[in-house]
């Protein structure tokens, strides 16, 4: 499989290279060149399979050029916690993605992505630095997936301020080759700085840079390996009849979506994919009016997806030749405000018993807008990591796990930039 640029300003190129690079020579994202499918034979025993074999098979349709027995090492190294699909109620199900070390999803892409990188960088005898911006969730699983990994620096932009006490623990006390630069700005301004130090040739003469964020392909394509594992499991535990489920993405940057509509495209049995937003509703708004109009970030309780302007959705307009009709056939998109999502976390517990988190709770009410027909829910993070939410949802003080306990105690090291590349500029050249 070769990949392209979505602005088409650059050539075919292969798979060490885009995760090499992250942005291609144009600026625009690296997207695959074709649509490979899955065969009818394996969709037809995909409720038989386990979540190793789903994950080789569908990252080798991408990745040819890895050894299938490498590919094996780097998703069994990767992936070393469960992912399992739970019922939460009658046609609603959990696909728990937070039972990784920092208890969110991005652990999968960011875990696969440094194993991947690893294998490319002993072949090559190279070495590189990460950029990264972060609204929280990203800087930590990418900080631990990539701490101790030679021949890798990697620097965290987050925004300064407006990401939880724990989420920042997380990404600042790791020390080594980690470091952490606190933004005095939004997580949009942090991204747009990542976006201009991997183009900027200055930079590029004296580091070999990437970016470990959703728009490095890297991170994406691993996640629709568990998005056909939660419907394996689904079918397997759950079908009646001939019913297709819905998933639904609680989604910020719009990476975990893409990736799930990709897993529709090869060939797993998805009905609509639905795109949950909290109040940061530019795509909402697109389905609704044909307009898409990237807004400033708004702060709100699930802030892993406070996001104004959606790196990843170029790559969605890029799949659908940019056809709004075509892409409302397979995608729908919900805005859930801060209070429904309150309300959701309340509503659940109360029926279930179950405590779920602020972003996979704005993913739950959307859900039922829809009447869960039935719906796959993306359980994007563990409720541990936004006790004070619980707390105002249910009055109940969450425990701590214990490796969250422990991460609170250790010092914070990180270096406050302004909001100018310049500054960034410097830090990186120096
Ligand atoms: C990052 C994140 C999201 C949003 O995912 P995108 O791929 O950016 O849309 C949702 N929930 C949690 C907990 C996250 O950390």
């Amino acid at each position: 499989m070769k990949f392209v640029s979505v602005n088409g300003g650059s050539g075919a190129t292969t798979f060490d290279q885009v995760i090499l690079q992250s942005i291609a020579s144009d600026g625009g994202l690296y997207v695959p060149e074709s649509t490979p499918r899955l065969t009818p034979e394996f969709l037809g025993k995909l409720h038989s399979q386990s979540l190793e074999s789903i994950g080789l098979k569908i990252t080798s349709l991408f990745l040819e050029e890895i050894p299938s027995n490498d590919l094996s090492k780097i998703i069994e190294r990767a992936w070393n916690f469960p992912i399992p699909l739970t019922r939460l109620e009658n046609g609603l199900y959990l696909l728990e993605l937070f039972h990784g070390p920092t208890l969110a999803f991005k652990d999968v892409g960011a875990r696969f992505m440094a194993e991947a990188l690893s294998f490319f960088l002993a072949q090559h005898h190279r070495h590189i630095t990460i950029l990264v911006a972060t609204s929280g969730d990203t800087g930590s699983a990418v900080a631990h997936g990539f701490f101790n990994t030679p021949h890798i620096d990697v620097f965290i932009l987050y925004p300064s301020g407006k990401v939880s006490r724990l989420q920042e623990q997380q990404m600042t006390t790791l020390g080594g080759n980690i470091r952490a630069l606190e933004v005095d700005g939004t997580f949009d301004d942090c991204q747009r700085l990542v976006k201009q130090a991997l183009v900027d040739p200055d930079i590029n003469r004296s580091r070999t840079l990437t970016s470990a964020n959703s728009i490095n392909l890297a991170r994406l394509l691993p996640q629709m390996t568990y998005y056909a594992w939660g419907i394996a499991q689904w079918q397997k535990n759950f079908r009646r009849d001939n019913e297709v489920p819905m998933v639904v993405v609680p989604s910020g940057n719009f990476g975990n979506l893409t990736a799930a509509v990709y897993t529709k495209w090869i060939g797993v049995s998805i009905n609509k994919l639905v795109a949950a937003t909290n109040a940061n509703d530019v795509v909402p708004q697109y389905f609704s009016t044909g307009q898409y109009a990237p807004k400033p970030s708004i702060q709100t309780l699930s802030n892993a997806m406070d996001v104004g302007n959606p790196g990843n959705f170029v790559r969605l307009q890029y799949l659908y030749k940019n056809d709004i009709e075509a892409m409302r056939n397979d995608i729908s998109a919900v805005s859930i405000t801060d209070q429904q999502t309150v309300e959701e976390i309340r509503r659940t517990y109360e029926h279930t018993g179950r405590i779920i988190d602020p972003h996979t709770a704005v993913g739950v009410a959307a859900a039922r807008q829809f009447g869960l027909r039935p719906s796959i829910v993306a359980a994007t993070a563990h409720p541990a990591k936004f006790p004070e939410v619980i707390k105002k949802a249910i009055g109940i003080e969450m425990p701590l796990p214990l490796s969250l306990k422990s991460v609170l105690k250790k010092r914070k090291q990180s270096v406050t930039i302004p909001n100018n590349y310049q500054e960034l500029k410097h830090l990186l050249l120096s």
